[in-house]
């Protein structure tokens, strides 16, 4: 039986939360007079998503899609899936996509390909965490929260095979 994995806390609740204020306030200043559409990308940027909306104080519209590059485990599969859903009109609106964390790039980039045909009046990203190391595609992170090493990290939303999703703080998993 292979041992239980351990965790290390890399980021605490605290480091978290100066971080999304920071990023609510700069979010506040370049939307509060366009309505923006918000759109979470499944499950991971629930807790994230959640925090911040509530630090925004203007008008605007959250959405969901489930979209991803890992199957289970840890190691991303490169292929990214969409789950069909239906999204609102995207064409003259101003979308933030709120995303978990940056890895490869491949979700993202694939996601805003998406979008960006649907003639949005503006299109930016918003991430908590960024894994540049690991980058493979070039992503334009409008809102950058924190830089995180290439290791796998768990925790405020992020899962390792569903688990982990519930917990305040982020941690590396150590297998
Ligand atoms: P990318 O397409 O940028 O490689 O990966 C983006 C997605 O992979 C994220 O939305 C997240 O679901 C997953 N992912 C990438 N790195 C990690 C990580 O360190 N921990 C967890 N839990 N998920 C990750």
């Amino acid at each position: 039986m292979s041992p239980e994995p351990e965790l290390r806390k890399l980021i605490t609740g605290e480091q978290i939360a100066a971080t999304v204020s920071r990023l609510a306030t700069e979010i506040r200043r370049d939307y509060r007079d366009k309505n923006p559409l918000l759109i979470g990308v499944l499950k991971g940027s629930f807790m994230f998503l959640a925090d911040l909306a509530r630090q925004l104080d203007f008008p605007l519209e959250i959405e969901f899609v489930q979209i991803s590059s890992y199957g289970g485990g840890t190691e991303s599969s490169g292929a990214v899936k969409m789950a069909p859903g239906a999204l609102p009109k995207i064409k003259g609106r101003h979308v933030l996509v709120v995303e978990d964390i940056i890895d490869t790039g491949l979700t993202a980039a694939f996601l805003l390909d998406y979008l960006g045909r649907k003639k949005p009046a503006s299109l930016k990203l918003c991430s908590l965490t960024d894994k540049v190391e690991r980058r493979r595609v070039l992503v334009n992170i409008g809102y950058r929260g924190l830089a995180v090493p290439d290791k796998f990290i768990v925790g405020y939303g992020l899962d390792c095979d569903e688990k982990y999703r519930n917990l305040p703080d982020i941690y590396v998993l150590e297998q």
